[in-house]
């Protein structure tokens, strides 16, 4: 008996929903909730068994709190927006229930992620005896654990992470964002930085690039960029002496967002427009496609991994763990693009870790602190397969192509 109660009915939490509604062996109830009943009742009605439905304002702690308490969840599975994290991790504090995520908390007014709010609940998780799961999508997620299963199986020291993330798809549209619109758009205008030698190189944004050959895509021109795991992954592995991650975006896409910038349509501050305060981004969220609505033309694939250098019996080794996963695939099993996937299904097989005691324990815990193998298994099983390459070693060089 296992009540699985997911909050945010987008087009990541649409696949949670959707492929847990596959594993009734596991999951007994499924709830879903978020802030536009509508599309939960999508939901409802193109899931393979059964769910239950209601609104909530996951802002609202006493309304995810009531919540809690009516459906009686044995795991509550954030996928609304980093804005909820803290929110909902009260309410799961005030009834004593385990949680998990896919992107750390960011306040409104600050476009700054990192983990230090939400590690902040340590004590209160610990004391309280819950776990709370952190950051389990594919990047925050799976990265992290492909790491940890080099660790395990690969390596007796790492030393050089680089994450490297392709999206070779094509959706047709002129601009849109893979992910929700405000938290994609905050996230690519930041300046960025990546970890060396136990300190933190800032970086201008998109500033630096290279090539990267993808497995099964091929050469893609890809920006250093400041992406969450990196905290997590430069405090849990302690022979790190560097990491970073790399993004593939055409030259339409930073085209697009050059322009919406430098008019001000990227701005997080309030506006007055008529005598009405608004919020540029805000707006600018209204107006372009939601995530979920790319996935029916969407052609191509994704193609993310981690390649990881270190050192096996005293020599130096190199490889890479990744997965390809096709849009159109996507599509046909849930009816979503294969960033949405990519995102909802580790954090379902997260849950399933959760539920059959695999991963255990109470606190605050990013992914990779938890053993990598039942995860890797179940993700293959899932729809989201996984290869390790061993690659030349190269020297690590620098600087970096700019
Ligand atoms: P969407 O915008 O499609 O979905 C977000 C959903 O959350 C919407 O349905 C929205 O409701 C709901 N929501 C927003 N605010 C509230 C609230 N206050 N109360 C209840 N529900 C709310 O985004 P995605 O599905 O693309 O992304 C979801 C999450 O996944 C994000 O946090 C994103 O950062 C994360 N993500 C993680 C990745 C990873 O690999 N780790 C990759 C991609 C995304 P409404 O429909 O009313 O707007």
């Amino acid at each position: 008996m296992f009540n699985l109660l997911i909050i945010g009915a987008g087009a990541a939490g649409s696949v949670v929903a959707k492929k847990a509604a596959l594993n009734r062996d596991v999951f007994t109830k499924i709830h879903l909730a978020s802030r536009t009943l509508k599309k939960c009742e999508i939901v409802k009605k193109e899931a393979a068994s059964e769910i239950e439905i209601s609104q909530v304002d996951a802002d609202n702690v006493k309304e995810v709190v009531a919540l809690i308490n009516k459906f009686k969840p044995d795991l509550v599975v954030n996928m609304a927006l980093p804005y909820q994290d803290l929110p909902i991790m009260d309410a799961c504090l005030e009834t004593c229930v385990s949680y998990l995520d896919t992107a750390n908390y960011e306040p409104k007014d600050l476009a700054k992620f990192e983990y230090s709010w939400q590690w902040a609940y340590q004590e209160r998780f610990t004391k309280a005896g819950i776990l709370a799961i952190l950051g389990c999508g594919f990047d925050p997620g799976v990265t992290n654990i492909f790491c940890a299963y080099a660790q395990k199986h690969y390596f007796d020291e790492i030393h050089y992470i680089d994450i490297i993330d392709c999206n070779a798809g094509d959706h047709g549209k002129s601009f849109a964002t893979n992910f929700n619109p405000e938290i994609n758009i905050r996230e690519v205008t930041q300046d960025g930085k990546y970890y060396k030698d136990g300190k933190w190189v800032d970086i201008k944004a998109l500033s630096i690039s290279k090539d990267i050959d993808y497995p099964e895509v091929g050469i893609k021109k890809s920006y250093l960029i400041f992406h969450e795991e990196l905290e997590s992954i430069a405090k849990n592995f302690k022979h790190l002496k560097q990491a970073r991650f790399w993004m593939t975006f055409s030259d339409n896409y930073i085209k697009h967002l050059d322009v919406l910038q430098s008019v001000g349509m990227t701005r997080i501050d309030p506006v007055i427009h008529k005598g009405v305060e608004i919020i540029p981004i805000e707006f600018l969220k209204t107006l372009l496609p939601e995530p979920s609505s790319l996935a029916e033309n969407y052609s191509g694939k994704t193609s993310i991994g981690c390649i990881i250098q270190g050192i096996k019996d005293g020599k130096e080794k190199k490889i890479l763990i990744y997965n390809v996963c096709d849009h159109a695939m996507c599509n046909k099993e849930v009816k979503a693009q294969a960033v949405s996937y990519t995102t909802g299904v580790p954090a379902l097989v997260g849950a399933k870790m959760f539920a059959t005691k695999a991963w255990a324990g109470k606190g605050v815990k990013n992914v990779e602190e938890f053993d990598p193998d039942p995860f890797m298994k179940e993700l293959a099983t899932q729809g989201l397969p996984w290869h390790v390459k061993e690659l030349p070693v190269v020297e690590q060089k620098e600087p970096l192509a700019a």
